[in-house]
């Protein structure tokens, strides 16, 4: 029997994921390929017990472990492969794709390099109709300069598929006003601007980040819930937020937001986002770490009580809000099928 909340109609509609991180899709039957790679043999349940966690500190932590397997560009190629794999299989037709190359530049690794292997692992899918942007990320607390080398790797990479700059990170690490700079040079090489922020800090991050960096998405952002003003003012501007509410729950960042020991998914506040006109887009995050799918964060999203309407209208706003030319996405939507014509 199916008891998927999700109404069919909602669960068959080609997709868009535009928050999803490449390192956080590496499913645990590749991590153990990946470890074998370099020498150490690891059970799937090992890397499951890895991938558990009750605060952001020990996700992060999680993530610098599985990270240090990933090392050459023909370990990048495997998880993008795998990425692509899960992503059709999830019905996603668009994907903007987040890559810590600020821990690639840590790590003494070689973006140019990688990025080539990752282009070339992933352009096959296209013709089965999976087509990938990608966003180059710096890690907040490497500070401004770590950031900037991240912004002119993208523009030494010279492709049009990498079409945003955004930080991730620790949210309270370094002010945001440090990163201006940054976000003016990724501004001029033509880039679009994203950033984490109101994930585990508060509002005042959301603010910045439009404000003083003139990001066009916020990453997560449900800070917003607490502050009226700025919740109208994403409405007015059209900001969306990038949605991942399991990841929120994994990460405590919920429950923190909230001031809270626990949070559940009855507390998110999509609903309460989607009442008051702010633009919304529905992710994954980090699927493989968080033991989720683009179809369960669906389902996550009727439980909260979205009808099938409020569910369709999910759906558009992933791909009203990707950075793509109207031109693009009215192809891609031909390409994906009338069915999201019938909402
Ligand atoms: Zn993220």
């Amino acid at each position: 029997m199916n008891t998927s909340p999700l109404p069919a109609s909602i669960a068959s509609l080609p997709k868009a994921e535009l928050h999803l991180h490449l390192e956080g899709s590496i499913q645990p039957a590749t991590v153990c390929a990946l470890t074998a790679r370099h020498g150490i043999i690891l059970s799937e349940d090992e890397v499951r017990r890895r991938y558990t966690y009750r605060d952001f500190t020990g996700f992060i932590d999680a993530f610098k472990w599985v990270t240090s397997f990933v090392r050459e560009p023909q370990d990048f190629a495997l998880i993008a492969r795998d990425l692509c794999e899960h992503l059709l299989l999830q019905g996603v037709v668009y994907a903007e794709v987040t890559l810590s190359v600020g821990v690639m530049l840590l790590r003494k690794q070689k973006p140019e390099a990688n990025f080539e292997a990752i282009l070339r692992a992933t352009e096959p899918f296209e013709k089965h109709g999976l087509r990938l942007n990608w966003i180059f990320d710096a890690a907040r607390q490497f500070g401004a300069d770590a950031a900037m080398e991240v912004a002119n790797a993208a523009h030494r990479c010279g492709s049009k598929s990498i079409v945003a700059f955004g930080i991730g990170g620790d949210e309270m690490s370094i002010a945001t006003g440090e990163f201006i700079p940054v976000y003016d040079q990724a501004s001029n090489y033509g880039m679009h601007l994203l950033m984490h922020a109101g994930e585990v800090g508060g509002p005042d991050k959301i603010c910045e980040a439009v404000e003083l960096l003139g990001v066009e998405r916020v990453g997560h952002g449900i800070a917003a819930a607490q502050d009226p003003a700025l919740m109208e003012l994403l409405a007015e501007r059209k900001i969306p937020l990038e949605i991942c509410p399991t990841s929120n729950i994994c990460t405590g960042a919920l429950a923190k937001q909230l001031g809270r020991k626990e949070a559940t998914l009855a507390d998110h506040p999509l609903p309460q986002f989607l009442r008051n006109d702010v633009p919304v887009t529905l992710s994954t995050d980090d699927p493989a770490m968080f033991h989720t799918t683009l179809l369960a964060e669906y389902e996550n999203a009727a439980r909260m009580g979205l009808d099938e309407k409020a569910l369709s209208q999910l759906v558009a706003m992933s791909f009203d809000h990707a950075f793509l030319t109207s031109k693009e996405k009215r192809a891609l939507r031909q390409t994906a099928g009338s069915s999201l014509e019938r909402h």
